[in-house]
């Protein structure tokens, strides 16, 4: 099948390299460069615009920052728009917001163009790996013609509910890994400061029912061994823990805790930048405490 992936980032470039192996791929991304170099190393074109990827291929997938990166995709002669036929299956994988999802939904469906939003979890080991978990918003139709390309890195792929419910899904899921990831910040740097050892402690918690997946992987893996590696940025938690609180909010929740959730997010990555890995507010409760969460 021909294929477009626009948005080679830290997901996105793991994930093209699966469809690269099983599917005629045409890459786009804002800055060739990385392009150019993904091209070099994996079976692909490399198109100089959106238009010139999409021209001719059967599904397009975009994997960007936001929903607005994605509708501003769409429009100009060198956009998305110029160069999707009636019929193109459009797979958006960016962790989107519903309503702005919606839109281009309403806006694509008269031009006989298959919208659907397909974002993902399981960060860039499952990427790499092949075994992410999509979440799809759409038709039944959409989702039975979607589900192939998407096994290409899914190895759990789900049809949520119509167009938008993917990215809902995604969100109330992040805003639950933010939680997780300062509610157990908090808790172990309390624990440390009492003279508890956090090896010892992350241990515990693992063998009992305060665990998650951010105590049994993310901290003994990156906190602990202050490694610290930069896989998913801040500033994109930040964006979905604000895209799940709006979310409550459309549907009457008052949900505190994940409105808190996202105002603890939006003011760490107001102090730690664009570039921030997403674990790095466990730095600033350390701060705070005067503790280190080391082995
Ligand atoms: P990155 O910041 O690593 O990459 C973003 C990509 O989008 C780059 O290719 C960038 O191009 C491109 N881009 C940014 N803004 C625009 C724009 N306005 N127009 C066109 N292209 C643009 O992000 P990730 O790959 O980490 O994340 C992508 C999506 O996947 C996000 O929605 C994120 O929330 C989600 N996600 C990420 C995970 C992760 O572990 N990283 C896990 C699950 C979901 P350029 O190279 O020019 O900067």
């Amino acid at each position: 099948m021909r294929i477009a992936f626009l948005g080679l980032g830290a997901i996105g470039t793991p994930m093209a390299v699966h469809v690269a192996k099983q599917h005629q791929l045409a890459v786009w991304n804002r800055t060739g460069s990385k392009a150019a170099a993904f091209g070099a190393a994996h079976p692909c074109t490399v198109a100089a615009t959106p238009r010139e990827a999409a021209a001719g291929a059967e599904v397009v997938i975009t994997c960007l920052p936001t929903s607005s990166d994605v509708d501003g995709l769409l429009d100009g002669p060198d956009g998305l728009l110029a160069g999707m036929a009636r019929g193109t299956l459009f797979l958006d994988c960016t962790s989107g917001d519903p309503e702005t999802t919606r839109k281009i939904g309403a806006r694509l469906a008269p031009l006989g163009i298959d919208f659907a939003d397909a974002p993902v979890s399981g960060g860039t080991n499952g990427a790499e790996a092949g075994t992410l978990t999509v979440m799809v918003g759409g038709t039944d139709a959409q989702f039975q013609r979607a589900r192939p390309v998407l096994e290409c890195f899914g190895r759990r792929v789900e049809h949520m509910g119509p167009l938008g419910a993917g990215h809902a899904m995604k969100a109330v899921n992040n805003a639950l890994l933010a939680a997780n990831m300062l509610a157990l910040g908090e808790g172990l740097v309390a624990l440390v400061k009492s003279g508890i050892p956090a090896r010892k402690a992350v241990e515990v918690l693992n063998a009992s029912s305060g665990r998650s997946f951010v105590s049994e992987t993310l901290v003994p893996e990156r906190v602990l061994t202050r490694l610290w590696p930069l896989t998913f940025r801040l500033a994109l938690l930040d964006k979905d823990a604000r895209i799940a609180a709006g979310f409550l909010a459309g549907q009457g929740v008052s949900g505190p805790v994940l409105h808190l959730t996202s105002e603890l997010l939006r003011q760490a990555h107001a102090m730690l930048g664009e570039e921030a890995d997403y674990l790095e507010p466990i730095r600033l409760i350390e701060q705070e405490a005067g503790v280190e969460l080391h082995e």
